[in-house]
């Protein structure tokens, strides 16, 4: 993911496309680039490593002058976050810049074939084939930027909002995108395009938003035209966009953590991008093939972390012993580092944290490579400390996580321990063909059917405002729904303060059921998969005791939900994956009824986001 701005009109650009890139820094900021066609008709790119403040530092001294531009700040996916892999990037011969969000992924084969043709690459990007080859198309064929770029996009396979300026070319700018977002603002002599309507918003109201496989075609003094990759006229729709500068930053909704429960779907698959193919025949996570044998020696894997992240890491464990059988230990990070634990050469110890600043688990993380164990972070933050201080690793790529109660980032930290898993498993033989192809055919649905739970929203708005007299929580689970009972119940207790507490459903008989009266509200995650029966039986026996039953139940369950109070459905899916869909109402409900006992949701008492002390 990444942020992509552009202005073309009768004002300097660079002021218009920082402060763009400022508002969109949100999206990432491993790195970022400005390209500027300067009255001499010449482009000049500025880029550097870093946040748009390094770039603007960076960029004090240069020659800054133009009325056309386009900027960028990355989110590496191809290639680590340096000052060459940056955007934009240059053709050969430096007539082009390109800006680009998304993924080619076809990106090697056409790069191989560019090289037998005599073109260098600068970069380690996907990106820089694309520019390459709309250079080599336009030469080739003697034909228009536009014309140029729609033929190379019917060559690119995969995701991308792209925007291409062109030397001697000052009055254009061709955009188009497939699968990542780019609106473009129209304002009186005056053009913007960005990822989304924030860094224009003061400027115009009028937007048009491009649709998959269409490219805009930008010009001074012009109206926008649009065709679609088979070459197809469109006439541009525009679109008033209502929404005040505020609510944009949030997305249109009131708090940044409804806002990220509610980009769950799309940011699971994004954390699936590139990582499944397209067969669903496989699952490829580089930071595990190449250290194919460090796994497949494993004689243990230790998950050390804190808080959500340790219940994703709970998951994980049944998640890795089930798939490669390997034995699978988790440690709260602040434990592990001060008990001088036994860890052996052969141990995997995987670190996760969605800041990568944890300082426990950063800790846990030194101590181990002191001990000589193969270290692996699981984080988001780019760049952040323990990716650093480890050997290897997977991004969770959902994009800053501004709630302080962590919602899209748990569930992306079980979709990468599930991808994980299945890498290994397949490397190791220890999960048959078919069975391996049936799990990654159905975590590939998992972002259509969160998006089916997220419908739930308005039915568990209703039931909140029941639950606000309560005190004391009680969340129960089985197998895979143990961590997501501790997780609802995290959630609660972060933003709404209420005391609640998750339990395997079992373990209820030893101690917690002594706590059940008509008072006590108590959540059950029961689906189909898994212990139905066994957990229905912990069920029956909290109703006998007049507890209040708020269950998550499999669409269409009639048994459980007959029990309960209230009851919310979920897709079917596989067992080990229910946790990614059965959390998404555990969030919303403690939000909303941390709303209704008019809590700070994004800003809840005595936490912060990035837990960087002890
Ligand atoms: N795939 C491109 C890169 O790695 C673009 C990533 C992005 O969307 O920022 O540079």
């Amino acid at each position: 993911m990444c942020g992509i701005v552009g202005y073309i009109g009768n004002k300097q650009a660079y002021p218009i496309l920082i402060k763009g890139l400022h508002r969109l820094e949100y999206r990432g900021y491993d790195s970022s680039g400005v390209a500027l066609i300067n009255d001499k008709n010449e482009i000049n790119v500025y880029k550097t490593k870093g946040k748009v403040e390094d770039l603007e530092k960076y960029a004090s001294d240069k020659d800054l002058s133009g009325t056309i531009g386009i900027a960028h700040t990355r989110w590496a996916t191809h290639g680590e976050p340096n000052d060459s892999n940056a955007h934009p990037h240059y053709s050969q011969s430096k007539s082009l810049a390109i800006i680009h969000n998304g993924i080619i992924e076809n990106y090697a084969i056409i790069k191989k074939d560019l090289i037998k043709r005599g073109y260098e690459f600068k970069s380690d990007t996907d990106t820089e084939v694309l520019v390459q080859l709309i250079e080599h198309i336009k030469e080739k064929n003697n034909v228009d930027l536009t014309k140029a770029v729609q033929l190379a996009l019917t060559q690119a396979v995969g995701a991308y909002a792209i925007a291409v300026i062109e030397k001697g070319n000052p009055n254009q700018i061709v955009a188009a995108r497939k699968a990542s977002p780019l609106v473009i603002g129209v304002g009186d002599d005056e053009f913007f395009l960005a990822s989304d309507a924030t860094p224009f918003v003061e400027y115009t109201k009028k937007v048009i938003y491009l649709n998959d496989e269409e490219i805009a075609t930008i010009t001074r003094n012009d109206e926008v035209h649009i065709r679609t990759i088979s070459d197809v006229e469109k006439t541009p729709e525009l679109k008033e966009i209502e929404m005040s500068l505020n609510e944009l930053e949030k997305g249109g909704f009131p708090h940044f953590m409804l806002k990220e429960i509610h980009e769950q779907p799309k940011r699971i698959a994004e954390a699936m991008r590139g990582r499944i193919n397209i067969n669903h025949d496989n699952v490829a996570l580089s930071g595990i093939i190449d250290n194919k044998d460090k796994f497949l020696n494993a004689k243990r894997i230790i998950i050390v972390a804190c808080g959500t992240s340790w219940h994703a890491g709970l998951i994980g464990e049944y998640l890795l012993e089930e798939f490669t059988r390997i034995p699978v230990e988790v440690e709260y990070a602040s434990e592990f580092r001060y008990r001088n634990p036994i860890i052996n050469k052969d141990d995997i110890v995987i670190a996760i944290s969605q800041s990568g600043e944890t300082a426990d688990t950063l800790a846990a993380v030194e101590l181990a490579r002191k001990k000589g164990a193969f270290v692996y972070g699981i984080c988001n933050v780019i760049g952040s400390s323990i990716p650093r201080n480890t050997d290897s690793g997977t991004y969770t790529h959902v994009g800053p996580e501004i709630g302080v109660a962590s919602t899209k980032a748990f569930t992306a930290q079980v979709t990468v321990l599930a991808l994980i898993s299945l890498t290994i498993a397949n490397m190791k033989g220890s999960l048959d063909k078919k069975r391996y192809k049936e799990l990654i055919d159905e975590l590939a649905t998992i972002p259509a059917k969160m998006e089916e739970t997220l419908k739930t929203n308005e039915n568990i708005q209703k039931i909140a405002p029941i639950f606000t007299y309560a005190k004391n929580f009680i969340y129960l689970g089985r197998g895979y729904n143990y961590p997501v009972a501790l997780e609802g119940a995290l959630k609660l207790k972060e933003i709404s303060y209420i005391h609640a507490e998750g339990y395997p459903a079992a373990e209820m008989k030893h101690g917690p059921i002594a706590l059940i009266d008509a008072e006590m509200p108590v959540v059950f995650i029961a689906p189909h998969k898994g212990m139905y029966e066994k957990t229905l039986s912990n069920i029956e026996e909290v109703k006998a005791r007049k507890g209040r039953i708020f269950s998550i139940v499999t669409k269409g369950d009639n048994v459980v939900s007959k029990v309960s109070d209230y009851s919310i459905e979920i897709p079917e899916t596989e067992e080990c994956f229910v946790p990614l869909l059965a959390t998404i109402p555990l969030q919303l409900l403690a939000y909303h009824i941390a709303i209704m006992k008019g809590c700070n949701v994004d800003q809840p008492r005595n936490l912060a986001k990035s837990v960087t002390v002890e």
